[in-house]
């Protein structure tokens, strides 16, 4: 754990580019990615599938094949960039410093273990203690995110646990070495509606307990209205927008943003049915030139297919990656997006 206190930088990714050399062609799966991570914030990335959001955390994880893919940029964990450590020295920081939560407990659990073992077992990873003493610390953890009767629940198989019990003992497993970075991909895409909002309160709890920052990937703008501090949306491997949560959900400015909005089904709208976003992503291997987006984009103009759009950063210092002119933004949340979505 760092002596950094509340609110420190903890995580802070500087201009990430991932490649990956297929046989097809080289995929140009992030690019330019940036963005910071405090203790005490959550961050939610957020993109349709093929976006690079799951992509970028696997290279702050250390888990990309580094035979063919090629990164670029630093990722500086507590001021260390981790994509210079070696393997050793990676393996060290991953599941203690920096843990991740995936979306499927059942696969991520051995079947054929009892789950206290499988905790304990994480203890025993890295730290020097003894069988009893790391029986006890999984019983704690168990505890922790919310599994009655836990002591019992530890001599059970991952079987036993519903779909919902299984994502908090993942829960458990991340929290093992108190962590000071907390990535969860997708953790409530495979559970129902109800115990989706469980999960994210316990992420969101534990994330003040346990005094973490926490990543959240998601494709669902709805999954982070709650619980984000910050708001990373990307597309085709870029940043789209990025900023305050507050401002994200009562000012978007990027088109890409509008759509996500206007097809999230738990804000409160005044939209009769929820519009989706016409067309799929692109090709990596092809992207199209200038805006990733525009394909799809029903605001595009002329300079839209052209040069790439930086990101532009407006007064209240959030960013996107738009042409259209603020005051013709301004004039669409009000009058459009933002009037459908009851936020203006
Ligand atoms: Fe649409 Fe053009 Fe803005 Fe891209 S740059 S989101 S195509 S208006």
């Amino acid at each position: 754990m760092s002596e950094a206190g509340s609110g420190a930088t903890l995580l802070e990714v500087r201009d990430l580019s991932v490649r990956f050399r297929t046989r097809d062609g080289v995929v140009q799966a992030v690019s330019n990615l940036s963005y910071t991570l405090r203790r005490g914030e959550t961050l939610g990335i957020v993109g349709e599938s093929g976006s690079g959001k799951s992509v970028s955390n696997l290279a702050t994880m250390g888990l990309l094949n580094r035979s063919y893919t090629d990164i670029t940029g630093e990722i500086l964990f507590e001021g260390t960039d981790v994509l210079k450590l070696r393997q050793e020295q990676m393996r060290r920081i991953r599941g203690k410093d920096i843990a991740m939560i995936f979306q499927d407990p059942f696969a991520s659990l051995h079947p054929m273990y009892r789950v206290g073992k499988q905790l304990a077992e994480a203890v025993l990873a890295h730290e020097d203690v003894s069988r009893d003493a790391a029986w006890n610390r999984a019983v704690e953890l168990l505890e922790a995110v919310g599994i009655p009767n836990a002591r019992a629940r530890a001599r059970d198989y991952p079987h036993q646990f519903s779909g919902g019990m299984r994502q908090r003992v993942m829960i458990a497993m991340a929290l093992v070495h108190n962590p000071d970075v907390l990535i969860a991909d997708e953790p409530t895409t495979a559970l129902d509606v109800t115990v989706q909002a469980q999960i994210l309160e316990l992420i969101d709890r534990v994330k003040r307990e346990f005094d973490c920052g926490v990543i959240l990937i998601t494709h669902d703008l709805g999954v982070v209205a709650e619980t984000a501090s910050h708001v990373l949306v990307m597309y085709a491997g870029r940043p789209m927008e990025y900023g305050p949560a507050q401002e994200i959900f009562t000012g978007a400015q990027h088109p890409y943003t509008w759509g996500l909005l206007e097809s999230m089904p738990t804000v409160e709208k005044r939209l009769e049915i929820l519009v989706p976003i016409e067309g799929s992503p692109p090709s990596l291997l092809h992207p199209p030139s200038g805006c990733p987006f525009h394909p799809r984009c029903k605001y595009r103009f002329e300079p839209c297919d052209g040069e790439r759009p930086p990101l532009f950063r407006l007064p209240d210092g959030h960013l996107d990656a738009c042409y259209l002119p603020p005051e013709r933004k301004r004039e669409l949340w009000t009058k459009r997006i933002g009037a459908e979505l009851g936020v203006t």
